[in-house]
């Protein structure tokens, strides 16, 4: 009863503030993710001009806190552009010979079908959808010699897999000459990647996903090996040259006209991540993560990923891709959570409708994912 009580005040609350925002659906997809008011508060800062003394104090502010965040001494680059722009990127500045795409789901996939489109000579690991990509696979291939850059999604925001990056990056020692390129969209900020230990080439993420931003930026590193590779290459294009983006960081500035706005959300931001303390907000990711995996469990639910490489930003839930998933309605019991206030996702690509999605990145708290699952329970008590 009590429970019940419980349930609907939740129901009030959130109708409450459903009106307040005027129909704005509380975002618990896999990015974008919501923004809070403090972000979009930064983001309306007034105009400056992007080669004044202003924009360089800017760069210039975010810049320890990037690198503190990316565990690196390099420079952080800042692209005006969705991830997909520093992943086409890295391929054209990055790749001579020929790059092994590492595939696991929609967006490493694509990667793959990015850089043929590229011109680049391209091979395709591929796992199936759901499991993660392991070192010893990655290291037979390389053993052919025939490549001179690898591609890997860290953590794949479509099956909710996150792949072992750390042993992955042990595979360096043994191909130094091979270009790391590793995406980590939906989990850098919400997990520790500590870019120089782990001798990583070309990291990158957008913004909207584990920052809570909005989208339209892209944060990105490169090492020296990475722009010594880019110098030798021809046809790098401008927009994302990384030897623009380098040169140009040095005098606290982009190559192009950036999102300003985003930079000050940005700024905001990253105060707020350095004041809760890096350890503390990748503890806060981890915990939330096995929170909303323990809710799917009581539900009933199997998971998506192979065990022991569930993401700890988000949640990709089975509900019949393998065998073990409950097989409800998913479109209905979206339809039901946005009757509530909060917009859920119903799966990627060829699992659509077959899993079902929950994020846990970004500024979400035990209580905001606690009330998350008190609605998902009440709406899938509707079905
Ligand atoms: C969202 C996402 C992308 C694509 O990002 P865009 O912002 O759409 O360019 C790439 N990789 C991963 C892992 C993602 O989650």
């Amino acid at each position: 009863m009590a429970q019940k009580r419980l349930a609907a005040c939740h129901r009030r609350e959130l109708v409450n503030s459903f009106t307040r925002f005027m129909g704005h659906l509380k975002l618990h997809i896999p990015g974008p993710t919501e923004v809070s008011d403090k972000t979009f508060e930064a983001f309306r800062t007034p105009m400056i001009g992007h080669r004044s003394q202003d924009f360089k104090d800017l760069y210039a502010a975010v810049m320890p806190n990037l690198q503190a965040l990316l565990y690196t001494e390099r420079m952080v680059y800042l692209g005006t552009s969705s991830a997909w722009g520093i992943m086409e990127g890295a391929v054209r500045n990055l790749v001579s010979n020929g790059v092994l795409n590492c595939m696991k789901g929609a967006f490493s996939d694509k990667w793959f079908d990015v850089a043929k489109r590229c011109g680049k000579q391209a091979e395709a690991l591929q796992v199936d959808w759901g499991s993660p990509i392991l070192p010893e696979q990655i290291d037979e291939r390389l053993a052919t010699g025939k490549f001179d850059a690898v591609t890997l999604v860290h953590n794949e925001t479509s099956t909710g897999v996150m792949s072992p990056l750390y042993d992955i990056a042990m595979l360096k020692a043994k191909y130094p000459d091979v270009m790391f390129i590793v995406d980590s969209v939906s989990s850098l900020s919400g997990v520790i990647i500590e870019f120089d230990k782990l001798g990583i080439d070309l990291l990158l993420a957008g913004t909207q996903k584990a920052f809570a931003l909005p989208p339209g930026l892209s944060v990105f590193t490169a090492s020296q090996a990475a722009l010594d590779r880019a110098e030798s290459i021809n046809n790098r294009g401008y927009y994302f040259d990384l030897i623009e983006f380098q040169k140009n960081a040095e005098k606290s500035m982009t190559p192009s006209t950036p999102s300003i706005g985003h930079i000050y959300a940005l700024k905001s931001k990253l105060e707020e991540i350095m004041a809760e303390g890096l350890d503390a907000r990748f503890a806060r990711h981890a915990k939330l993560a096995q929170m909303t995996r323990d809710w799917a469990l009581r539900q009933g639910f199997t998971l998506f990923p192979e065990d022991g490489y569930e993401s700890q930003t988000l949640t990709c839930v089975n509900n019949g891709a393998k065998p073990g998933g409950r097989e409800i309605d998913v479109p209905k019991l979206q339809e039901l959570m946005k009757q509530r206030g909060i917009l859920i996702d119903g799966g990627y690509g060829r699992i659509k409708g077959k899993t079902f999605r929950l994020s846990s990145m970004g500024d979400e708290t035990k209580e905001t994912m606690q009330s998350l699952y008190n609605l998902l329970d009440e709406s899938i008590s509707q079905l």
